[in-house]
């Protein structure tokens, strides 16, 4: 009887401890189809940040202090929106829902395509796919993620709908910044330079790999100030707006984030007060 009565007290216990022990927050409030989605978990006690789990995608948790773990996902624009579950070391859960992204459809007339470039493009498409499929295990970023330009202003927001020459197309997978030819472009954060050449729609093109599966891009530069596997501190200019690529006929810079191969929202990466150093 009496080693009933402290099995019990003992459960009890246990249980008060995980369910007051460890505190999930989740950044931006509102998680639409394409948001980032940063994590961070603490405790009064020890935390070993093990793993974080979201939507089948397992990541290491960045220490970022002994009471404290931090991570960053994205959610693609393809992912249904419904209720999903963000669980810390197996143990800890958290309900995520995601809202639907509805922004109106943008119609553009652009110079058609002529079908010889076409395997040149399904070329393009293979060289980037296999860059954002690359996790680098290391972090290279350090706290939040800046606007590329200093002067901030959207001509075509990220996720909208597009129609182009009549023909439904994919959602447009980045922002459109107005800016001169010849203004400076800069490194969103801290990185290492993985593409700086010419891709046939993007024209000239900078990619930088963050670590940890998050990558930024730079589209239709006049020219690239680094090369290839180029270490760059955040701010650094990279490069000049242009209007580079086979269908561009305003200079503007294509801007774009990808998180473990999700396509995301820049403007709400850029309100995320990322913590850790
Ligand atoms: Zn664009």
């Amino acid at each position: 009887m009496t080693m009933k009565i402290i099995y019990i007290v003992a459960f009890f216990v246990a249980t008060a401890s995980f369910a007051h022990s460890v505190t999930i927050k989740t950044l931006p409030e509102t998680v639409v189809q394409g948001s980032p989605l940063y994590v961070e978990i603490s405790s009064q006690e020890k935390l070993s940040c093990k793993t974080v789990t979201f939507n089948s995608q397992t990541i290491v948790p960045f220490k970022v202090d002994d009471h404290t773990c931090a991570a960053l996902f994205g959610i693609d624009l393809t992912t249904p929106p419904n209720k999903y579950t963000l669980t810390f070391d197996r143990l800890f859960s958290k309900k995520i829902s995601i809202q639907k992204l509805t922004l109106p459809t943008e119609t553009l007339t652009l110079k058609e395509i002529d079908p010889k470039y076409l395997d040149q493009i399904k070329k393009d498409d293979a060289t980037l796919a296999k860059i954002f499929k690359t996790v680098t295990k290391s972090r290279y970023y350090h706290g939040s993620f800046i606007s590329p330009l200093d002067t901030l202003y959207v001509t075509s927001y990220f996720g909208k709908p597009r129609v182009i020459n009549g023909t439904p197309r994919k959602p447009h997978a980045g922002l459109d910044l107005r800016g001169a030819e010849g203004t400076d472009v800069k490194a969103t954060n801290d990185g290492h330079v993985v593409f700086s050449d010419e891709l046939f729609l993007s024209g000239k093109s900078i990619i930088i790999d963050h670590g940890w599966g998050v990558y930024s891009m730079y589209f239709h530069l006049s020219n690239q100030k680094v090369k290839k596997n180029a270490e760059v501190k955040k701010g650094d200019v990279i490069g000049c707006v242009g209007k580079t690529g086979y269908r561009v006929s305003k200079s503007h810079l294509h801007f774009g984030v990808y998180i473990l191969t999700a396509k995301i929202d820049p403007l709400l990466l850029f309100k995320i007060p990322i913590r850790f150093e």
